[in-house]
């Protein structure tokens, strides 16, 4: 099904829920999910809005290719105004209740307002019903699917909801769905909770349609699907290893962020790894990966499943942490791990469990940890602060109390849940905060790849590496290599790969195709699928005019060019190990090239005759 042209709109404040027509004009200028929704919400919301008002939205927006036989078409993205950082936020997830809003008949849903008492929505087709969560409010995201699923009587009900971190104000709290995948990054969970929205649970069984050329589109996605299966990243390394092939990869190339980010390369890397998880455990001889899982219509199956040693001091009398669940995926491997310098791969689990099962993104919050660890080092965080809890790198009894405690906002966990820019500026050494626009770093050093420093600096929605993934390029050769520490020529190479991503998300598409496909692959799809004419150049711009559109949101919150910035220690100390050592990120080099590049003022700011040749509206309105 492309678009199936129906908005559901829902007012939390007044209690009501209408449909309203597509708008298809948009629809050709921004496709769907991350660009459309986003089109949505500048015209919809004042930029300098507080993120946890009444007046900010959010938006849950699925692709024109969610829902149909593309593979890995199943994604959605939820579009709000970001707690953690007062930015644009987008996050994208995959599971299945993208695919299930589309059976729905929906292309997205519109929130507004607050509820005065917890509600959750429930869909069954064109049926929407805002129903009590009183009885949901406080249970776990597990709890809150186990306790809707019987309430339903339907094991075939998709469910997207919050957990107790959003609830206790964890700015970095995920919408999780189908219990472990995660829309995880810039806390729009956190906004879905300050709304009083429990949970979304949808039942769509009106199948697939609407699609401009079924035969070709049958064809074209047949092709692509085989393209996927020949080639070594997602034919072979993502469904062997997951993500997780990265760890001892980018530990070679070092630029494992380790400690915090003070070292570049992590001595137990390989205990952490995609292929230890293969490994049977000295205990009980089982791996902890229990076999990989693919979200809706995906023919790469990347996804882990895995579980912690039944004898481990994480779960010794907690059978509920015994089934196997989501997890590790790299990011949360490397900053549940590297980043905290724990290298107990059963810890590990178990704190991405709880991730999972509270809903929080495990990338912020194993960064506020390693953070909270370097200043316990420093004495400025001490044992009075933490029940007594020795707060040191390499402690897994420390990350994995971390994780219990922010899951639950309980004492020291409700400060862990502020993120690491208000817990370091709070205890007084703001320069530890690994962050942009507030928002923590994912797993790539950028003093080892030049290319991701310009990427993370100039990311909408704060650090990232899922707004223009230059590893791609730097590291792994995809679609030429480039080397990843010089800087030259990588102001293209990151607007290239920021535009096309934002092209991607907007499609319904997972972005871990791009390992193996380009937009000349991506575009037959869509162009067979939707109304118009979809080329590769017509994607590229739109990607562009995403990317502008968001900037423009960011520059209207009050965000500037000074916002697109390194923490110092990335700018003045030098990696210690490996191939990058002795270099810093040379973001100042990079920058104006980027700026020039994008047609934006040397301060950072889309000209005038870049906004008209983009076609883009003001923010807000
Ligand atoms: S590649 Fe992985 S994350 Fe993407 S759709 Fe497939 S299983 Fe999901």
């Amino acid at each position: 099904m492309a678009w199936t042209k129906n908005v559901l709109r829902v007012n939390l404040t007044e209690g009501t829920c209408k449909q309203e027509p597509l708008r298809m004009d948009w629809a050709q200028e921004y496709l769907g999910q991350r660009g459309l929704a986003t089109r949505y919400f500048v015209e919809e919301v004042d930029p300098r809005v507080d993120p946890l008002a009444p007046e900010n939205k959010l938006i849950m927006a699925t692709g024109p290719l969610t829902g149909t036989m593309a593979s890995t078409g199943g994604r959605y993205s939820v579009i709000t105004k970001g707690p953690l950082t007062g930015a644009i936020a987008c996050s994208n997830s995959g599971g299945f209740i993208g695919a299930e809003l589309k059976m729905a008949g929906w292309d997205m849903i519109i929130f507004e307002g607050r509820a005065s008492a917890p509600v959750y929505l429930y869909l069954e087709n064109e049926r929407a019903q805002l129903l009590s969560a009183e009885g949901l409010w406080g249970l776990s995201v597990w709890e809150t699917d186990a306790r809707l699923h019987q309430m339903h009587q339907d094991p075939q009900l998709r469910i997207a909801c919050v957990g107790r971190a959003a609830e206790a104000v964890c700015l970095y709290a995920g919408v999780i769905n189908d219990l472990h995948r995660a829309a995880g990054r810039s806390g729009v969970g956190t906004v879905m909770a300050s709304k009083h929205l429990k949970a979304v649970a949808v039942r769509g069984t009106r199948g697939v349609g609407n699609i401009k050329d079924p035969r070709r589109f049958m064809d074209v996605t047949r092709e692509q699907k085989q393209v996927l299966s020949d080639n070594a990243v997602t034919g072979q390394g993502l469904p062997t290893y997951g993500t997780q092939v990265l760890m001892n990869v980018i530990n070679e190339v070092g630029a494992l962020p380790t400690r915090n980010m003070r070292e570049v390369q992590f001595e137990e890397a390989n205990k952490i790894s995609g292929e230890a998880m293969h490994e049977p455990r000295p205990r009980d001889g089982r791996a902890n990966l229990t076999t990989n899982a693919a979200c809706f219509g995906c023919t790469i199956a990347c996804g882990r499943i895995s579980t912690v040693d039944q004898g481990h001091f994480t779960v010794q009398n907690k059978p509920q942490y015994w089934g196997s669940s989501g997890g590790l995926e790299y990011e949360a491997a490397w900053a549940l791990g590297a980043d905290t310098g724990v290298d107990d791969l059963d810890a590990l689990t178990y704190a991405n469990f709880l991730c999972n099962e509270d809903g929080m993104d495990p990338i912020t919050f194993g960064a506020t940890v390693a953070a909270a660890m370097e200043l316990y080092g420093l004495g400025a965080i001490t044992p009075a602060h933490t029940s007594g809890m020795e707060l040191i790198f390499g402690s897994a009894k420390a990350l994995t109390w971390a994780a219990e405690v922010t899951a639950r906002g309980e004492g020291f966990g409700k400060e862990l849940g502020l993120g690491s820019r208000r817990l370091c500026e709070k205890y007084g050494h703001p320069d530890l905060s690994m962050t942009v626009k507030s928002q923590e770093f994912p797993a790539y050093d950028p003093r080892g790849i030049q290319g991701m420093g310009l990427a993370y600096a100039t990311s909408n929605r704060g650090a990232c590496h899922l707004r223009g993934y230059t590893v791609a390029s730097e590291v792994l050769g995809i679609p030429e290599k480039t080397d990843p520490l010089v800087t030259e020529g990588k102001a293209a190479l990151v607007k290239a790969f920021q535009d096309a991503t934002a092209s991607v998300d907007s499609s319904g598409l997972c972005l871990f195709t791009t390992f193996a496909w380009s937009l000349d692959n991506i575009a037959p799809q869509i162009d067979a699928a939707c109304e118009g004419e979809w080329s590769v150049e017509k994607l590229a711009e739109l990607g562009e005019r995403v990317w502008n559109l968001e900037r423009d949101f960011n520059l209207a919150a009050g965000l500037t060019g000074k916002d697109d910035r390194l923490p110092k220690r990335l700018l003045k100390e030098a990696a210690r190990s490996g191939p990058a050592q002795g270099r810093v990120n040379e973001l100042s080099t990079m920058l104006p090239e980027y700026y020039a590049l994008r047609g934006w003022t040397p301060d950072g700011v889309p000209t005038q005759e870049t906004r008209q040749r983009l076609g883009l509206p003001s923010a807000g309105g």
